[in-house]
């Protein structure tokens, strides 16, 4: 075969094996752009585990008319514009591929409005037919709607686990944004029926809405500051004992990451009072300037690498050491 450039709809769609991985992974990246737009009230609405419809509603500063078209553009985003932007990022997109990489493999329709604008816009794709913007009608803000993903890549759409685990999925994504933006109001409905509604509150009380009461009041706060760095949060006595790692929340930066440097903290500062097979428990976030660590590790973006990880590691396990020493105590003392 002669070597040839691959069209834009193939890049695309090879971009979104990465990035869209499921409609879990859409749904992120649509929540993603909901909070960076400074959305104070985020509507979920999925239908069929998102396969069918993951429709995301905000109230933030909306996409004007003209650059609609971009917004499903390739490498075209409204937040970054050079290598000195994305080493300072504190955004939670900057790559400007999801939209495309989304709308490349369903049929994705974009209403929007600016304050300013006397009426919203909308376009919709399917697969990489863009068609031109027509008048809407909506308040200020944005809806996304993805119908039918995967419609065109038959490969994909195979790998689709049931209704019930890709829901499940759905709702994990939806936790993880819900917990890091406590000052947002939020609400993910399920085929036509409400399943968390959640209204703008305290860090401490989002943290008790999303994951309960049992385990908030086993919990300790902790908000620890050395060197720039800063991790505060919940973590749970080690009588709150669990047989998964279900309750393991890690942000960077108001990101939610896996990694293993600081699980390896983690673990090690409830090696002492943690036995057998039993899992701690937390909602810890992590701050530090954002120059010392890179988020542009994968597309996905939960993964991250620390300019200086030994530091990082100490910080965490002397900052839980500390609160896990102080946790039987104070729970003890606060019980009735
Ligand atoms: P990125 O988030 O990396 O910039 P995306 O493909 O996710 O890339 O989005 C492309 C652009 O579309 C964003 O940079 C932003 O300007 C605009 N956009 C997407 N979603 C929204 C939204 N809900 N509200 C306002 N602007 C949005
Ligand atoms: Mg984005």
């Amino acid at each position: 075969m002669q070597i040839k450039l691959l069209s834009d709809q193939l890049i695309s769609q090879i971009a979104a094996g990465e990035v869209v991985e499921r409609p879990a992974s859409a749904l992120k990246e649509l929540l993603e752009n909901s909070v960076d737009a400074g959305s104070t009230q985020i509507q979920v609405a999925l239908q069929q585990g998102g396969t069918k419809l993951l429709k995301v509603t905000d109230n933030g500063h909306g996409i004007a008319k003209d650059e609609l078209a971009l917004a499903l553009t390739r490498h075209a985003t409204s937040k970054i514009q050079s290598l000195e932007d994305l080493e300072q990022v504190g955004s939670l997109g900057f790559r400007g591929e999801a939209l495309a990489s989304i709308a490349s493999i369903s049929r994705t329709v974009i209403t929007s409005r600016q304050q300013a604008a006397s009426h919203a816009w909308q376009i919709s794709a399917e697969g990489a037919h863009g068609q031109p913007v027509s008048p809407a009608a909506l308040d200020a803000g944005t809806i996304v709607e993805v119908h039918d993903l995967y419609f065109n890549t038959p490969a994909r759409r195979k790998f689709l686990k049931t209704e019930n685990t890709e829901f499940g999925h759905c709702e994990d994504a939806f936790t993880r944004i819900a917990l890091s933006r406590s000052n947002i109001g939020f609400l993910l409905q399920h085929n036509g029926k409400a399943v968390m509604r959640l209204a703008a509150n305290t860090p401490q009380q989002r943290i008790t809405d999303v994951l309960g009461n049992e385990f908030a009041s086993q919990s300790v706060w902790l908000d620890e500051e050395s060197a720039g760095l800063r991790l505060w949060g919940m973590t749970a006595s080690p009588t709150y004992q669990r047989h998964s790692r279900d309750t393991q929340y890690v942000f960077v930066n108001g990101r939610f990451v896996r990694d293993k440097l600081i699980a390896h903290a983690i673990k090690q500062a409830y090696q002492d009072v943690l036995h057998g097979d039993k899992h701690p428990a937390f909602v810890l976030f992590l701050e530090l300037d954002p120059s010392l660590v890179d988020v542009n590790v994968h597309p996905a973006k939960t993964e991250v690498r620390f300019r200086e990880s030994q530091a990082v590691h100490r910080f965490i396990f002397h900052s839980l050491h500390k609160a896990l020493g102080k946790t039987s105590a104070e729970i003890q003392a606060s019980q009735p």
